[in-house]
C-alpha cells in the first residue's frame, strides 16, 4: 500500500511519529509521503523523510500563501527538489473557500510552481477548494505536466473531465467511504491513473472518522475501493501502488532509499 498524501509534519504528530510510521509499515504501508504547505513544513516534510526509508517528501507552497510568500521562498523549494527522497510539487494549487480573497495572485504562486514543475520534470501534487473550473483551465496550459487532484472530492461530471487527459491522475481519501457522490466518481476513475492517500491527520475513512487519521487507515480507503471497482484487495492494492511508482519520483538511490 502507499499513502500518497499525508501530513506527518502536522504537530498532532509530533508525539508519537515513530509509532505511527511504525503502524502504517505494521499493516503493509510501504510508501507514506509528507505533504508541505509552506517552507518550513517543507523543510520538515524532508526531515521526516530522512529518518525512515519508507518516507517520501512533497514540497510547495499552498494558496494559503499567496498574499505572503517571497521570492526567496520559491528559491528555497526549487533547491528542496534536489533532494533525493522529494518525490512531486505540492500541495499547490486554487482555494476558493478559505484561500486568499484575490484569485490573481493565488493564480500567480500557483503558475510559477508549474512552471518549475515543467523546468524540473517533478509531478505536481493539486489542491482544488471550490475552484475545480479555473484548476482545470490553468492545467491545461501545460499538457507535459504530471498532475494529480489529490483528495478528489468531485462527482462523475468532474471526472469526466480528468478522463481525456494521460497526464492527469486522481487520488482518493477517505471521503471515498463516507460520500457516495465520491464512490460514483471513483466507480468510473480511470484504472491505470488512480491512488489512494489519508491526508492525515484530517479525513479519517470509516471505522476511523472523527479520529486523528493516520496512514496506516489508508487500508479502509483501499478496501472501499476494491468494492467500488469489483475487484480484490490484492488487485486493487497493486494497481494503485503501480500508479503511485510511475506518478513520484520515488528515486532508486539516495538517502535512505530501499
Ligand atoms: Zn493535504
Amino acid at each position: 500500500m502507499t499513502d500518497t498524501h499525508s501530513h506527518l509534519n502536522d504537530p498532532k504528530f509530533s508525539e508519537d511519529l515513530d509509532e505511527v510510521v511504525k503502524r502504517a509499515v505494521d499493516w503493509g504501508v510501504g510508501r507514506i509521503n509528507v505533504v508541505g504547505y509552506d517552507v518550513p513544513s517543507s523543510v520538515r516534510a524532508v526531515e521526516i523523510a530522512e529518518g525512515f526509508p519508507e518516507v517520501w517528501a512533497v514540497v510547495g507552497l499552498h494558496p494559503y500563501e499567496a498574499e505572503r510568500y517571497s521570492d526567496e521562498d520559491l528559491k528555497k523549494l526549487r533547491s528542496l527538489l534536489t533532494h533525493p527522497k522529494v518525490v512531486a510539487i505540492g500541495e499547490i494549487g486554487l482555494d476558493y473557500y478559505r484561500g486568499p480573497a484575490d484569485r490573481r495572485v493565488q493564480r500567480e504562486l500557483f503558475v510559477r510552481q508549474i512552471e518549475m514543475a515543467r523546468e524540473t520534470s517533478f509531478p505536481v501534487v493539486l489542491h482544488v477548494r471550490d475552484s475545480f473550473e479555473d484548476v482545470v483551465s490553468v492545467i491545461s496550459d501545460f499538457p507535459e505536466v504530471r498532475f494529480v487532484f489529490h483528495s478528489f472530492s468531485g462527482g462523475e461530471r468532474e471526472m469526466e473531465k480528468v478522463l481525456p487527459q494521460k497526464n492527469w491522475y486522481v487520488s482518493f481519501s477517505g471521503m471515498l467511504t463516507f460520500l457516495a457522490h465520491v464512490r460514483r466518481a471513483a466507480a468510473i476513475a480511470p484504472r491505470d491513473r488512480t491512488f489512494v492517500e489519508t491526508d492525515a491527520p484530517y479525513l479519517a475513512p470509516v471505522p476511523m472518522r472523527g479520529k486523528r487519521n493516520e496512514p496506516a487507515y489508508v487500508k479502509f480507503t483501499l478496501e472501499r475501493l476494491a468494492k467500488v471497482w469489483g475487484m480484490g484487495y490484492a488487485e486493487a492494492e497493486k494497481i494503485t501502488d503501480g500508479n503511485a511508482e510511475r506518478f513520484f519520483l520515488f528515486r532508486k538511490q539516495g538517502i535512505g532509499s530501499t
